[in-house]
């Protein structure tokens, strides 16, 4: 299915602040963050980490959001909101400026004018029990699931999962119902292999996963769901048989884990005897607006 772009209302996942009870902190919203997403998931070239803020300001609302980019910016502004995490980091590699001359520094300014700090958890949110890898892995309806790379540190977490769905179904009916529970973005879910295959053993990574492509097949997978597939990649591994391909969107794949880390901070904020507000973006952030079929 096709759609524009765009921005959808927010959606609201959190009670309504207590009238008197104390806000958290920035800092502590963060505490809170890298409890969910462990800084030591890291991936060695990744950044998660407070983007801008300062951890001794309030935070009563939060927004979720997986980009960094300027549609989030006015959603949090619109939204009153006093922090935005994002999956992504805004900057991956250093700079030598925060002017707003260019796109990042028009946030971060916008974002510093309006007392809004920004946060991310990347590779640690992949990577963490109950993130993006797990919240995929749930949405196919996996079970038994294990790390597809697990993470040195923890060999229990890691980015991606595996595991067997309850009982064979084929590509095709999969693919229908994966389909159905990611959001909707523009390029909808493709599908590389036969339709009619019987598939049991299923690994999906949110975001760009074609590195994986050799790890899912060692692991055995039928199907490896991912997104951001190459022509060359894609086509060559299945040149070589399984894993079948879907390949949804980026935006999509790893949206999947704001929800379950919006339930995390409400509960890790009513844990420390306070309320937090937190909002879950439904801005779709993959790069494209329309899709036209081709041909006559
Ligand atoms: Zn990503």
């Amino acid at each position: 299915m096709s759609q524009t772009g765009g921005v959808s209302p927010p959606t609201s996942t959190g009670p309504a602040p207590q009238a008197g009870s104390p806000a958290l902190t920035v800092g502590e919203v963060e505490d809170l963050l890298r409890s969910v997403a462990p800084p030591d998931l890291a991936e060695s070239w990744d950044s998660n980490r407070l983007i801008c803020g300062d951890p001794a300001e309030p935070v009563r609302t939060v927004v979720l959001a997986v980009d960094p980019v300027a549609a989030v910016v006015d959603e949090a502004i619109e939204h009153g909101a006093d922090m935005v995490i994002t999956h992504h980091p805004l900057y991956l590699r250093g700079t030598d400026h925060v002017s707003a001359t260019d796109p990042k520094g028009r946030v971060v300014h916008r974002l510093v004018r309006a007392g809004i700090a920004l946060a991310n958890a990347h590779t640690t949110l992949d990577s963490a029990h109950g993130g993006v890898a797990d919240a995929l892995a749930a949405l196919v309806g996996l079970e038994d699931t294990t790390p597809l790379v697990p993470h040195p540190s923890d060999p229990s977490q890691g980015i991606g999962r595996v595991g067997r769905l309850p009982a064979p179904t084929t590509l095709l009916q999969l693919a229908r119902a994966v389909a159905q529970a990611l959001p909707d973005s523009v390029p909808g879910l493709l599908l590389g292999g036969d339709p009619q295959a019987t598939v049991t053993t299923i690994a999906v990574c949110g975001g760009a996963g074609d590195s994986l492509l050799g790890a899912a097949r060692d692991r055995g997978a039928d199907v490896f769901l991912t997104a951001d597939l190459r022509h060359h990649p894609a086509g060559e591994h299945l040149e070589a048989g399984r894993p079948y391909l879907l390949c949804g969107t980026h935006w999509a794949t790893e949206w999947v884990g704001l929800p379950p880390l919006a339930r995390a901070l409400e509960a890790g904020a009513g844990a420390r005897g306070r309320t937090l507000q937190v909002h879950v973006s439904r801005t779709v952030t993959d790069p494209w607006a329309l899709r036209l079929n081709t041909g006559t």
